[in-house]
Protein backbone atom coordinates (compact mmCIF):
# COMPACT_ATOMS: atom_id res chain seq x y z
CA UNK A 1 0.00 0.00 0.00
CA UNK A 2 1.23 3.50 -0.88
CA UNK A 3 1.74 6.21 1.89
CA UNK A 4 0.69 9.33 1.21
CA UNK A 5 3.74 12.55 -0.04
CA UNK A 6 3.82 15.06 3.06
CA UNK A 7 5.00 17.22 0.50
CA UNK A 8 1.63 16.95 -1.89
CA UNK A 9 -1.91 16.05 -0.90
CA UNK A 10 -2.69 12.75 -2.79
CA UNK A 11 0.13 12.18 -4.03
CA UNK A 12 2.62 8.77 -2.99
CA UNK A 13 5.75 8.26 -2.49
CA UNK A 14 8.75 7.83 -4.67
CA UNK A 15 9.26 4.15 -5.04
CA UNK A 16 12.94 4.08 -5.66
CA UNK A 17 13.88 6.76 -2.62
CA UNK A 18 17.79 6.54 -3.56
CA UNK A 19 17.21 8.25 -6.58
CA UNK A 20 18.15 12.19 -5.31
CA UNK A 21 16.10 14.53 -6.52
CA UNK A 22 16.76 18.47 -6.55
CA UNK A 23 13.43 19.91 -5.34
CA UNK A 24 12.39 23.42 -4.29
CA UNK A 25 10.03 24.88 -2.30
CA UNK A 26 8.07 28.28 -2.67
CA UNK A 27 6.79 29.25 0.34
CA UNK A 28 4.23 32.34 0.99
CA UNK A 29 0.23 33.34 1.19
CA UNK A 30 -0.59 33.24 -3.01
CA UNK A 31 -3.62 35.09 -2.16
CA UNK A 32 -3.83 35.07 -5.21
CA UNK A 33 -0.66 33.35 -7.01
CA UNK A 34 0.08 35.55 -9.77
CA UNK A 35 2.35 35.39 -13.24
CA UNK A 36 5.32 36.45 -10.85
CA UNK A 37 5.16 33.50 -8.68
CA UNK A 38 4.15 31.17 -11.79
CA UNK A 39 7.61 32.39 -13.78
CA UNK A 40 9.98 32.17 -10.67
CA UNK A 41 8.87 28.41 -10.66
CA UNK A 42 9.49 27.86 -14.65
CA UNK A 43 12.45 29.61 -14.30
CA UNK A 44 13.97 28.13 -11.67
CA UNK A 45 13.06 24.75 -12.59
CA UNK A 46 15.51 25.70 -15.55
CA UNK A 47 17.97 26.89 -14.04
CA UNK A 48 18.97 24.98 -11.01
CA UNK A 49 17.95 21.93 -12.90
CA UNK A 50 15.92 21.05 -10.54
CA UNK A 51 13.42 18.17 -11.02
CA UNK A 52 10.43 19.00 -8.83
CA UNK A 53 9.23 22.49 -7.98
CA UNK A 54 6.60 22.57 -5.10
CA UNK A 55 4.30 25.84 -4.23
CA UNK A 56 4.18 25.55 -0.09
CA UNK A 57 1.23 28.00 0.78
CA UNK A 58 1.15 28.98 4.63
CA UNK A 59 -1.90 28.45 7.01
CA UNK A 60 -2.92 31.25 8.74
CA UNK A 61 -4.86 31.54 11.28
CA UNK A 62 -8.54 32.89 10.88
CA UNK A 63 -8.83 34.40 14.29
CA UNK A 64 -5.09 35.49 14.60
CA UNK A 65 -4.01 37.14 10.90
CA UNK A 66 -3.79 40.88 11.46
CA UNK A 67 -4.77 41.18 7.47
CA UNK A 68 -6.50 37.89 7.20
CA UNK A 69 -5.89 36.03 3.77
CA UNK A 70 -8.53 34.38 1.55
CA UNK A 71 -9.05 30.75 3.20
CA UNK A 72 -6.30 27.93 2.45
CA UNK A 73 -9.50 26.41 0.19
CA UNK A 74 -9.19 29.40 -2.06
CA UNK A 75 -5.86 29.40 -1.78
CA UNK A 76 -4.79 25.96 -2.78
CA UNK A 77 -7.82 26.04 -5.73
CA UNK A 78 -5.96 28.71 -7.57
CA UNK A 79 -2.23 27.33 -6.93
CA UNK A 80 -3.68 24.08 -8.96
CA UNK A 81 -5.29 25.62 -11.40
CA UNK A 82 -2.51 27.74 -12.12
CA UNK A 83 -0.24 24.55 -12.16
CA UNK A 84 -1.92 22.16 -13.34
CA UNK A 85 -0.59 21.87 -17.23
CA UNK A 86 2.74 21.63 -15.66
CA UNK A 87 4.14 18.12 -14.58
CA UNK A 88 6.92 19.19 -12.51
CA UNK A 89 5.34 21.95 -10.86
CA UNK A 90 2.59 21.12 -8.27
CA UNK A 91 1.11 22.19 -4.43
CA UNK A 92 2.41 21.07 -0.99
CA UNK A 93 -0.01 20.52 1.54
CA UNK A 94 2.15 20.43 4.20
CA UNK A 95 1.68 23.67 6.32
CA UNK A 96 -1.84 23.81 5.66
CA UNK A 97 -2.15 20.41 6.71
CA UNK A 98 -1.23 21.45 9.72
CA UNK A 99 -4.07 23.59 10.42
CA UNK A 100 -2.18 26.09 12.81
CA UNK A 101 0.69 28.34 11.64
CA UNK A 102 4.07 27.29 11.28
CA UNK A 103 7.73 28.40 11.42
CA UNK A 104 9.37 28.10 8.53
CA UNK A 105 11.79 26.25 10.08
CA UNK A 106 9.93 23.69 11.96
CA UNK A 107 8.81 22.75 8.38
CA UNK A 108 11.73 22.52 6.70
CA UNK A 109 12.89 20.30 9.68
CA UNK A 110 10.37 18.17 8.67
CA UNK A 111 10.91 18.17 5.00
CA UNK A 112 14.17 17.01 5.78
CA UNK A 113 13.49 14.43 8.01
CA UNK A 114 11.13 12.78 5.43
CA UNK A 115 12.93 13.13 2.51
CA UNK A 116 16.70 12.94 3.70
CA UNK A 117 18.66 12.31 0.44
CA UNK A 118 17.36 14.84 -1.58
CA UNK A 119 18.84 18.35 -2.46
CA UNK A 120 16.71 20.99 -1.04
CA UNK A 121 16.11 24.22 -2.64
CA UNK A 122 13.99 27.24 -0.34
CA UNK A 123 13.06 30.28 -2.78
CA UNK A 124 12.07 33.90 -1.22
CA UNK A 125 11.60 36.89 -3.01
CA UNK A 126 13.88 39.68 -2.72
CA UNK A 127 11.41 41.30 0.21
CA UNK A 128 11.34 37.93 2.03
CA UNK A 129 15.08 38.20 2.00
CA UNK A 130 15.10 41.59 3.06
CA UNK A 131 13.45 40.62 6.49
CA UNK A 132 15.12 37.32 7.27
CA UNK A 133 16.17 38.09 10.07
CA UNK A 134 12.76 38.54 11.92
CA UNK A 135 12.15 34.80 11.06
CA UNK A 136 12.57 32.71 14.04
CA UNK A 137 16.09 30.49 14.24
CA UNK A 138 16.58 32.20 10.94
CA UNK A 139 20.48 31.50 10.98
CA UNK A 140 19.53 28.21 11.06
CA UNK A 141 16.67 28.29 8.66
CA UNK A 142 19.86 29.28 6.34
CA UNK A 143 22.22 26.48 7.21
CA UNK A 144 19.36 23.62 6.61
CA UNK A 145 18.70 23.78 2.73
CA UNK A 146 20.19 25.71 0.08
CA UNK A 147 18.09 28.85 -0.50
CA UNK A 148 17.15 30.87 -3.53
CA UNK A 149 16.88 34.48 -3.17
CA UNK A 150 14.36 36.21 -6.46
CA UNK A 151 15.23 39.43 -7.49
CA UNK A 152 11.85 41.68 -7.35
CA UNK A 153 11.55 45.09 -9.12
CA UNK A 154 10.79 47.72 -6.26
CA UNK A 155 13.55 45.84 -3.88
CA UNK A 156 16.85 46.06 -3.28
CA UNK A 157 19.09 43.38 -2.70
CA UNK A 158 21.12 44.16 0.25
CA UNK A 159 23.46 41.44 1.91
CA UNK A 160 24.92 43.64 4.91
CA UNK A 161 21.75 42.92 7.12
CA UNK A 162 22.72 39.67 8.01
CA UNK A 163 26.39 37.63 9.13
CA UNK A 164 29.53 37.34 7.74
CA UNK A 165 29.36 34.02 8.15
CA UNK A 166 26.02 34.06 6.21
CA UNK A 167 27.13 36.39 3.50
CA UNK A 168 30.02 33.45 2.45
CA UNK A 169 27.71 31.14 1.83
CA UNK A 170 26.45 33.90 -1.29
CA UNK A 171 26.29 32.77 -4.70
CA UNK A 172 25.80 36.01 -7.07
CA UNK A 173 24.14 34.52 -10.03
CA UNK A 174 23.07 38.35 -10.90
CA UNK A 175 24.17 40.11 -14.05
CA UNK A 176 23.96 37.37 -16.79
CA UNK A 177 26.15 34.69 -14.05
CA UNK A 178 23.90 32.42 -14.01
CA UNK A 179 25.82 29.02 -14.73
CA UNK A 180 24.82 27.37 -11.24
CA UNK A 181 27.34 24.45 -10.01
CA UNK A 182 24.92 21.85 -9.11
CA UNK A 183 27.91 20.34 -6.98
CA UNK A 184 28.37 23.19 -4.46
CA UNK A 185 27.41 22.50 -0.74
CA UNK A 186 24.10 22.44 0.56
CA UNK A 187 24.04 25.40 2.52
CA UNK A 188 24.49 27.77 -0.31
CA UNK A 189 22.11 30.92 -0.62
CA UNK A 190 21.89 31.99 -4.35
CA UNK A 191 20.70 35.09 -5.44
CA UNK A 192 19.22 35.62 -9.05
CA UNK A 193 17.85 37.93 -11.12
CA UNK A 194 16.61 35.61 -13.96
CA UNK A 195 12.90 36.96 -13.37
CA UNK A 196 12.15 40.41 -13.29
CA UNK A 197 8.43 40.76 -13.58
CA UNK A 198 6.67 43.96 -11.21
CA UNK A 199 3.46 42.09 -10.27
CA UNK A 200 2.17 41.65 -6.53
CA UNK A 201 -0.64 40.07 -4.81
CA UNK A 202 -1.73 43.17 -2.39
CA UNK A 203 -1.57 45.28 -6.04
CA UNK A 204 -3.94 42.55 -7.51
CA UNK A 205 -5.89 42.52 -4.71
CA UNK A 206 -6.37 46.40 -4.22
CA UNK A 207 -7.61 46.70 -8.22
CA UNK A 208 -10.34 44.10 -7.78
CA UNK A 209 -11.98 45.96 -4.42
CA UNK A 210 -11.64 49.27 -6.15
CA UNK A 211 -12.90 48.31 -9.27
CA UNK A 212 -14.86 45.01 -8.65
CA UNK A 213 -12.78 43.35 -11.79
CA UNK A 214 -9.13 42.72 -12.53
CA UNK A 215 -7.65 45.85 -14.15
CA UNK A 216 -4.92 43.80 -15.43
CA UNK A 217 -5.43 40.57 -16.61
CA UNK A 218 -2.17 39.11 -17.45
CA UNK A 219 -1.32 39.44 -13.93
CA UNK A 220 -2.67 36.11 -13.02
CA UNK A 221 -3.26 32.64 -15.42
CA UNK A 222 -6.37 32.67 -17.02
CA UNK A 223 -7.75 30.39 -14.71
CA UNK A 224 -6.90 32.03 -11.63
CA UNK A 225 -8.41 35.27 -12.94
CA UNK A 226 -11.86 33.22 -13.92
CA UNK A 227 -11.73 31.82 -10.27
CA UNK A 228 -11.58 35.06 -8.68
CA UNK A 229 -14.40 36.46 -11.18
CA UNK A 230 -16.62 33.71 -9.82
CA UNK A 231 -16.09 33.22 -6.10
CA UNK A 232 -15.85 37.09 -6.24
CA UNK A 233 -12.96 37.28 -4.31
CA UNK A 234 -11.67 40.45 -3.04
CA UNK A 235 -14.51 42.43 -3.29
P1 LIG B 1 1.97 40.72 -1.30
O1 LIG B 1 2.04 41.70 -2.44
O2 LIG B 1 0.59 40.63 -0.71
O3 LIG B 1 3.06 40.88 -0.28
P2 LIG B 1 3.26 38.74 -2.87
O4 LIG B 1 2.96 39.13 -4.26
O5 LIG B 1 4.61 39.08 -2.30
O6 LIG B 1 2.13 39.28 -1.90
P3 LIG B 1 3.38 36.25 -1.51
O7 LIG B 1 2.46 35.12 -1.52
O8 LIG B 1 3.53 37.01 -0.27
O9 LIG B 1 2.97 37.21 -2.72
O10 LIG B 1 4.80 35.82 -2.05
C1 LIG B 1 5.38 34.54 -1.88
C2 LIG B 1 6.85 34.68 -2.22
O11 LIG B 1 6.98 35.11 -3.57
C3 LIG B 1 7.60 35.70 -1.37
O12 LIG B 1 8.88 35.17 -1.07
C4 LIG B 1 7.71 36.90 -2.29
O13 LIG B 1 8.86 37.66 -2.00
C5 LIG B 1 7.84 36.23 -3.65
N1 LIG B 1 7.35 37.05 -4.76
C6 LIG B 1 6.13 37.59 -4.90
N2 LIG B 1 6.01 38.27 -6.06
C7 LIG B 1 7.21 38.17 -6.68
C8 LIG B 1 7.73 38.67 -7.93
N3 LIG B 1 7.00 39.46 -8.72
N4 LIG B 1 9.01 38.36 -8.25
C9 LIG B 1 9.77 37.60 -7.42
N5 LIG B 1 9.35 37.10 -6.22
C10 LIG B 1 8.08 37.37 -5.86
Amino acid sequence: MSRADPRRGGATLRKDKSVKKRIAFYGGTFDPVHCGHIAVAKRLLLLFRLDEFLFLPAFHAPHKADIKPSSAYHRFAMLALATTGEPQISVSTLELDHAEKRYTVDTLAEIIHRQPNDELFFVMGADSWSDIRTWREWERVLLMTNHIVVTRPGFDIRTDHVTDAVRERIVDLRNGSNAVNIDEPRDRIYITDAVKIDVSATAIRDDVRQDERLDNEDDVPDEVAKYIEKYELYR
